[in-house]
């Protein structure tokens, strides 16, 4: 265990692959970094196969992609702590991460706290995330060949699921609770040009994901003008209702954009002095895992430059 009163060169906040990647990295360097992970599992932990992380031909299974990454971390002497990152200020040249009655403190913080997908809150959606609820179409679609799926969102990410799966699927679905998308012109028209393929369920909100235990095998959606309620024979329900990141509790240290993603410049930088961002909580473009292991390699670069001019400069 770290001592709390120590001021550790780098603490680096998240469970995800960027962190754990952030970690490999300063680890590496000799900060020995501190990670402080919630308990809850990040994005890829709550995927089966991973086919598009490169080096694994065959794919290779979320939860060991994210395992294997932070055990390698621990190999080079990172150090894990579970608990939630409540509070975060600066003083002076120090950051201070509250963590229930704990508090520890860093030079560098590197933020890697992810991004949760937005979730609808009906019944069926926990029971069957996983077994055919996913958020991740770019992960997932391929497992769905010659499959029937539904897509609910009506946003560029909508558009951008439904155009990854139709490739598989022998039908998609988005179901939209709208009569308009909200999704960027030219994804819309990519979408009403495949309409043998891609169909659209207009005013339509999704009430329940039906499954038998073990699989989804349907969802009942409800017309937002009629009231009416159907039953649709699906094999996948995608969630493209945008994500959340993870940040609140940095806001008054480091700028959030309008979503609420820590504003980096392209070397991860945030534009406070010390403090790095990584991964999901900074990218609301790729979301993928391999530029989110990007992402944490950068940050760790910097937050090691960041130490040395610290060094050079007499202010460590
Ligand atoms: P978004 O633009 O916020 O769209 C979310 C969609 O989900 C909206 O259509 C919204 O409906 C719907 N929605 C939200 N909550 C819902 C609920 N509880 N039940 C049913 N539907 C719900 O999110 P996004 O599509 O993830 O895009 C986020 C940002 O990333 C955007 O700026 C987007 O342009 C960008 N992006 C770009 C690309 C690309 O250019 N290739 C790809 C992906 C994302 P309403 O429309 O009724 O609000």
């Amino acid at each position: 265990m770290p001592k709390k009163e120590q001021t550790h060169d780098v603490i680096i906040i998240g469970g995800g692959i960027a962190a754990h990647t952030a970690a490999l990295y300063t680890a590496r360097a000799n900060l020995a970094p501190l990670v402080i992970s919630s308990i809850e599992p990040d994005q890829l932990s709550m995927t089966t196969t991973v086919e598009n992380y490169p080096g694994f031909p065959q794919g290779v299974q979320g939860p060991d992609l994210v395992n294997n990454c932070k055990k390698q971390a621990e190999r080079f002497g990172a150090t894990y702590i579970q608990g939630i990152a409540d509070s975060f200020t600066k003083q002076k040249n120090i950051f201070v991460v509250g963590v229930g009655k704990a508090s520890y403190s860093a030079r560098t913080v590197i933020i890697s706290t992810g991004a949760s997908a937005r979730r609808l809150s009906i019944p069926g959606e926990n029971t069957y995330f996983g077994r055919g609820v996913s958020t991740c179409a770019v992960c997932d679609a391929a497992l769905y060949r010659d499959a029937t799926v539904v897509v609910i969102g009506g946003g560029d990410s909508a558009m951008e699921e439904s155009l990854a799966l139709y490739k598989f699927a022998k039908k998609v679905a988005i179901i939209h609770r709208r009569n308009a998308f909200r999704a960027s012109k030219i994804m819309q028209d990519r979408i009403f040009k495949l309409k043998d393929k891609i169909t659209v369920l207009w005013d339509s909100e999704p009430v329940e994901v039906l499954g038998n235990g073990k699989m989804v095998t349907g969802i009942k959606i409800k017309n937002v003008n009629t009231q009416k309620i159907t039953e649709l024979k699906c094999d996948g329900v995608f969630l493209a209702i945008g994500h959340v990141p993870n940040t609140a509790v940095f806001k008054n240290v480091v700028p959030l954009d309008a979503q609420g993603y820590v504003i980096t410049d392209r070397f991860t930088k945030t534009t406070t002095p010390g403090i790095f961002a990584a991964g999901d909580c900074q990218d609301p473009v790729f979301r993928q895992a391999v530029t989110s292991a990007g992402t944490g390699c950068m940050a760790a670069i910097q937050a090691e430059k960041y130490l040395e001019h610290l060094k050079a400069s007499n202010t460590y």
